[in-house]
């Protein structure tokens, strides 16, 4: 990953990365605006943009008036720009597509998990994947739901899998071949995809918690850069105490967050212990949808551990926004004040429990972030990608 997840130094892949950000189309008086420059430099950027077939320029097609009053040239990313593969493995689905510049999925599937082991599940993601790589394809990024360690894409705690350790990195590029591919945790991945093109834009320190099914991600990008630890194990705030007599969690630990306020949290709380996993997440829907009585009391206690753990993050982080990822963002969205009143309780100082709290945008989140490690290297230097 080079310098690691972060904004390029490289002038011509911060003009990239504006226009990437701003979803693949903007005028070049925004993207003057965004990054400071005279302009004459952006048109010497974006000619090289250009000349290199990644953007189209519209010299009639303004859609702001900028630039002194004149109409200001339309800049989009080039239909024949490459893409990427992104893919991501949860606890019971693994889902591939294929995302351009700009953040948009282009196509993508969902496979549903035919083995716990993790080889023949490795094999049929990697046939999967390989289907989706053709020409123009730079790369392949990847999203599992454990840490992953930053050096060689070692996945020591693919829990919800029941997975032993694995070299997922090394596993993959067995199967892949020569395709580049980068491997990162899927929190960390949906966190910087709602940083770049969602709920996180424009924050200077962004703390992102996320559940989609069974545990609890989350991630902090501090301007800019993905805080990933020594190892690229940060951070796992799913695993920190809650409730020191609550449920036990998978990490031999009892009353982590992420057994206190995931779905299977809720569906305890209201003795629906017998979901089974492939059901979790419609069933949960389902309540959520038309809570009753007995639902939005069991949403107040999940929202009520939530902010324990937010009050504790909090104090660490000192964030300008929270998002709250997937049915986060959805229980929060349903009972807010339980959040905010525990959260003023318990926080350090009061600006802390006044940080603004929002629900993610994205529905692709993970997806969406496991492109951006693939396209990562081309924000860094797009002339250094596409002349080698
Ligand atoms: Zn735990």
């Amino acid at each position: 990953m080079g310098g690691g997840i972060q904004a390029p130094r490289d002038s011509l892949g911060q003009v990239l990365l504006a226009l990437h950000e701003a979803g693949g189309t903007a005028s070049r008086a925004e993207l003057t605006d965004r990054l400071g420059v005279g302009r004459s430099v952006m048109g010497y950027l974006l000619g090289e943009l250009d000349d290199l077939g990644l953007i189209t320029i519209d010299r009639n097609g303004a859609r702001t008036a900028g630039e002194g009053g004149r109409p200001s040239h339309l800049v989009t990313v080039s239909p024949s720009a490459p893409t990427v593969v992104a893919a991501h493995i949860d606890a019971d689905t693994f889902s591939v597509g294929t995302v351009g510049l700009g953040g948009r999925v282009l196509s993508r599937s969902e496979h549903p998990l035919r083995s716990p082991h993790a080889t023949e599940t490795l094999d049929d993601l990697a046939s999967v994947v390989s289907s989706y790589v053709r020409d123009g394809v730079l790369g392949v990024g990847l999203a599992v739901s454990s840490p992953v360690r930053t050096s060689d894409g070692f996945a020591p705690a693919a829990l919800h899998m029941g997975w032993p350790g694995v070299p997922l990195r090394e596993l993959m590029r067995e199967r892949l071949g020569s395709v580049p591919l980068q491997v990162a945790n899927n929190a960390n991945l949906a966190a910087l995809a709602e940083y770049r093109h969602g709920a996180g834009r424009g924050a200077t320190q962004l703390l992102y918690l996320t559940t989609a099914h069974v545990g609890l991600g989350g991630a902090t990008i501090s301007e800019g850069r993905l805080f990933t630890g020594a190892h690229g194990y940060a951070m796992e705030p799913g695993h920190i105490t809650v409730d020191p007599a609550g449920a036990l969690c998978r990490c031999g630990s009892t009353g982590c967050l992420e057994v206190e306020a995931d779905h299977l949290a809720l569906l305890r709380l209201l003795g629906l212990t017998d979901v089974s996993l492939r059901d979790v997440a419609a069933r949960v829907d389902a309540l959520l949808a038309a809570p009753s009585v007995s639902v939005l009391e069991a949403v107040r206690q999940v929202n009520t551990r939530l902010a324990i753990g937010l009050a504790s993050l909090a104090n660490i982080v000192d964030a300008d926004r929270i998002v709250l990822g997937g049915t986060l963002g959805r229980l929060y969205t349903l009972e807010p004040g339980v959040v905010r009143s525990t959260l003023a309780e318990r926080a350090f100082l009061t600006d802390l429990a006044h940080t603004p709290i929002v629900p993610g945008e994205l529905a692709d989140s993970v997806l969406l972030g496991a492109a951006e490690l693939a396209l990562q290297p081309l924000l860094d230097d797009p002339r250094g990608v596409l002349k080698n």
